[in-house]
């Protein structure tokens, strides 16, 4: 973590206000510190320490995900279960984002841990994904039904920005649990602003006018083509024809949550081919030229 600008103590709950370089958010009624030249306005940041969890162990390799979730339980219910004291539960967590009026960042685990949220599945080259990976929950009872508020985008997006900005994490490695534990997850839901907090500097989203321009192009709909585009990304597509379908499903909830059937359809493979364009040009360049 940055070092601390202040910390103090109040009910028993250390509260500790770390800096942070970032655009913009309206997180905190902390006082506004000057930036430097040339660097983004700055914002602070509140975190407060939380109940500890059971849920992790030593960190073993370098951090490069940021894994967010939703909760699917209130604040309370998710506080208990995520300190992890049920042995047949090994669960935990780095942060949770509460859904109160002014949401606040609550810290389980601290980052130099690995804490166990993501479970099994790949991204990339990347197999060991608590390992690899900090993880953020957001109180929601299902983000694929109830919208995330703006506040709690807001305070999310300060938290995002922050820890990516430390760990030097790329847009394309800041990701949903749905895109990573295929098949078995589907949080933090269609109605996670995405597109907002790209266009804020965190996470990757294709260029509006890349997908735009192509929406009259020809595409090869095939499933090789298919899965080769979603494996270039990051996606870990299983084999067969039900594997890519679940993964082209994940995929649509991530990046086209206005319709998700799972087909191989021309503005699912536009956006995919715009999002190669912009994060992994190399690799789409072979891509084309390999049949
Ligand atoms: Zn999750």
């Amino acid at each position: 973590m940055n070092a601390p600008i202040r910390s103090y103590c109040r009910f028993g709950l250390a509260w500790v206000v770390i800096s942070a370089g970032f655009i913009g958010c309206t997180t905190t009624n902390q006082p506004e510190i000057k930036p430097a030249m040339g660097e983004p306005k700055f914002t602070g940041l509140v975190i407060e320490q939380g109940p500890g969890s059971l849920g992790a162990e030593p960190r073993r390799e370098k951090i490069t995900l940021l894994i967010l979730h939703h909760t699917a339980g209130s604040l309370a219910s998710s506080l208990r279960t995520l300190q992890g004291r049920d042995p047949n539960h090994k669960v935990g967590v780095h942060f949770v984002v509460t859904d109160e009026v002014k949401p606040r960042v609550i810290r389980m685990v601290p980052e130099d841990m690995s804490a166990y949220h993501a479970g099994r599945g790949t991204w990339g080259s990347v197999t060991s994904l608590n390992q690899q990976s900090i993880g953020i929950e957001i109180i929601n009872l299902d983000g694929n039904i109830h919208p995330y508020s703006e506040a709690q985008a807001d305070i999310l997006f300060a938290l995002c920005a922050d820890i990516i900005r430390r760990h030097d994490i790329k847009p394309w490695n800041v990701v949903a649990h749905s895109d990573v534990a295929i098949g078995r997850k589907i949080d933090p839901g269609t109605k996670f602003p995405w597109a907002k907090l790209a266009s804020l500097g965190v996470g990757a989203w294709p260029w509006q006018m890349d997908v735009d321009n192509a929406v009259d192009r020809k595409v090869d709909l095939s499933p090789e083509y298919a899965r080769r585009l979603l494996v270039s990304y990051g996606y870990g597509v299983e084999p067969g024809e039900a594997g890519l379908k679940e993964c082209m499903t994940a995929f649509q909830r991530h990046f086209r949550p206005a319709n998700i059937n799972g087909v191989i359809d021309n503005e699912s493979v536009i956006i995919l081919e715009a999002l190669l364009r912009r994060y992994h040009p190399a690799a789409y360049q072979a891509l084309r030229v390999t049949p």
